[in-house]
């Protein structure tokens, strides 16, 4: 069964507005010539939303799933790190977290679940590689089957004026905010090494993402105070073709019976295969 899922999976992002810190990169230096204004709404600026905050965000999708199924998560942080606020992290692991690594002692090295995606000890790399996002406005150029979106950055600024009355609210700092606006697009995953209940729960974190999506600590990226990172996500099916992950973002066309068809057989025949194998993997401990 595995083996017929191919190993670069697709996870369809949908975000009305996204913020991540100044760490959106733009490639206005190529359409600007130098007289680009970053307010212009006829800017056609694309760019690439790195993997970091995405695969945060992923990462504690996941975490969650594994724990509605009984099991602990790695906790993100090194045990022996100076954490700042001890407490909490003690609180972390009475929560459904076991210290990073303390499952690698047992069998076959592989450790948890989490460890075993996302990796972390001895430069062993995780078996799933997030990649960044490349989003373009024009819609003609977005290719869907390389994980790339629709998007339109915009520059945000925001003043921060004085409170005093004899000030006239006069500005006392400016910050600037990177932003992508209607993204539409997928989100390219390949997993290293394939097994089945790593797709199955990549397909329960990024349900449980999408069901608690205006959740503060599951929204994306900063500006959750406004409304920024409300992320609807889904699984784009593993076993539909190309033409057909582009005929999703096609909003003239519908789905097409044969994908209705796949639709039924990954449900039916697939995921429910797959979820048993991660219900005996976090059965069997961390
Ligand atoms: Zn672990």
């Amino acid at each position: 069964m595995i083996e017929d899922i191919d190993r670069d999976v697709f996870v369809r992002i949908q975000a009305d507005l996204l913020v991540v810190g100044d760490s959106i990169m733009t490639d206005r230096h190529h359409a600007s010539n130098g007289n680009y204004e970053d307010n212009d709404p006829q800017n056609q600026i694309g760019g690439i939303i790195p993997a970091f905050s995405l695969s945060g965000w992923l990462r504690h999708g996941m975490e969650k799933a594994v724990q509605e199924r009984g099991g602990t998560a790695c906790h993100p942080g090194e045990a022996n790190a100076n954490f700042r606020k001890d407490g909490v992290y003690s609180r972390d692991l009475n929560a459904g977290y076991h210290p990073k690594g303390d499952c690698l002692e047992d069998d076959d090295g592989d450790g948890c679940v989490i460890h075993d995606l996302f990796g972390g000890f001895g430069n062993l790399p995780g078996k799933v590689m997030r990649r960044p996002i490349k989003f373009s406005p024009v819609r003609s150029t977005v290719d869907y089957t390389r994980g790339q979106a629709e998007g339109h950055y915009r520059r945000l600024n925001r003043n921060v004026v004085s409170r005093n009355k004899e000030d006239n609210r006069e500005p006392l700092r400016n910050t600037g905010l990177d932003a992508v606006a209607n993204l539409d697009g997928t989100w390219h995953l390949s997993f290293r090494e394939i097994k089945s209940e790593f797709v199955a729960l990549l397909a329960e974190g990024i349900e449980f993402l999408d069901a608690h999506n205006t959740d503060f600590m599951h929204q994306l990226g900063g500006a959750r105070n406004f409304g920024g990172g409300i992320v609807d996500c889904e699984l784009v099916n593993p076993l539909y073709e190309e033409h057909e992950i582009r005929r999703v973002f096609d909003r003239g066309k519908g789905n097409t019976n044969k994908m209705d068809d796949k639709d039924d057989e990954w449900r039916e025949a697939y995921l429910d295969e797959f979820k048993s194998e991660l219900a005996e993997r976090i059965e069997d401990g961390p």
